[in-house]
């Protein structure tokens, strides 16, 4: 069964010390997409403008994604703008100019409503809202959101956190949702709110996962280069639900493993600009990656050793 995912599909412009991309394809959907169909087959809901040249989105319907649910409207498409500081962890958003998105109302095509696995991706609450009213018996809902929304539209925000499985934010969203600095603090905020799974994604220093058992920690994969990390966060999320969707079960095991799956995909996106590095990847480049996890973070206890 599917992964269904609703969001941004855009055009962007980014700056980082290392250049500038012009034109470059994103959008959080086409990330998320990119990333989880690695994995399991996706089906994307969304909006371009007439002057989106679809052939880029091509090599997304080569790899098992459905886009059957992208609408074509009249008018430019969604475009973002961002410059990133040197250290490559803080970015400023130059511009945002909506076009099509702005009177985006996402229609469920009737042949995606049986989804089992859903990805909101971060777009108006109130219109995640009108998602789930459109999916019949989703097994397992993740969302993701933004500082904007947490100011503007707290109360849909709040009246969706009990229809999610999964939250999945940065640690500053985590926080001002939650009016708690400490993110343990902010994790059960946020779980006695609604959703079972909470991931707090920190940027390069990894993500924190917050189930009712446990929390565990995915470091983030040091990368000898980064040129930008554009849609890190959206395909962490991609390679942690395709790996979910993959396995088909949720449990404090696999989801471990989707933790360090949604880290390896989000790291590999840092190596080109844009969406470049995700355009040809291979799914055993992900799995080399995991491997290259083991063995950066694997060590020997010692008190075994000297204490029997
Ligand atoms: P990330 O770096 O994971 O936050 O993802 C960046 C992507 O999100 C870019 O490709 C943008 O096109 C897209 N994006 C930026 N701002 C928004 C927004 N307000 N709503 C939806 N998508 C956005």
């Amino acid at each position: 069964m599917s992964i269904l995912v609703v969001g941004s599909v855009a055009l962007d412009r980014i700056e980082t010390p290392f250049g500038v991309a012009e034109n470059a394809l994103g959008g959080a959907a086409t990330y998320f997409a990119a990333a989880a169909s690695l994995f399991h087959p996706v089906q994307l809901v969304g909006v371009i403008g007439d002057d989106f040249p679809e052939d880029r989105l091509a090599f997304l319907s080569e790899r098992g994604v459905d886009l059957g649910g992208l609408e074509r409207a009249k008018g430019p498409s969604f475009f973002w703008s961002g410059r990133y500081h040197y250290d490559l962890n803080t970015r400023d958003t130059l511009e945002t100019r909506l076009g099509v998105f702005a009177d985006f109302k996402p229609k469920i095509p009737p042949q995606f409503r049986d989804s089992e696995w859903v990805f909101l991706a971060n777009i108006d609450p109130e219109l995640q809202l009108e998602v789930l009213e459109q999916v019949e018996a989703p097994r397992f809902v993740a969302c993701d959101t933004m500082n904007y929304w947490i100011e503007g539209k707290r109360d849909a925000l709040l009246q969706l956190l009990p229809r999610l499985d999964a939250l999945l934010v940065n640690d500053s969203e985590a926080r001002e949702l939650s009016g708690e600095y400490n993110l343990f603090q902010a994790a059960r905020w946020i779980r006695e709110k609604g959703p079972r799974i909470v991931v707090i994604k920190k940027g390069e220093h990894g993500a924190l996962l917050f189930t009712r058992d446990s929390a565990f920690f995915a470091p983030g994969f040091p990368l000898e280069e980064v040129f930008d990390p554009t849609g890190a966060g959206d395909s962490f999320a991609g390679g942690f639900m395709g790996w979910l969707g993959y396995v088909g079960a949720v449990n404090e095991e696999e989801l471990r493993r989707a933790m360090i799956y949604g880290s390896a995909t989000g790291s590999l996106v840092c190596e080109r600009f844009g969406m470049e590095r995700l355009v040809d990847v291979e799914v055993d480049e992900v799995h080399e990656r995991v491997r290259a996890f083991r063995r950066l973070t694997a060590f020997d206890h010692p008190v075994q050793a000297l204490h029997g």
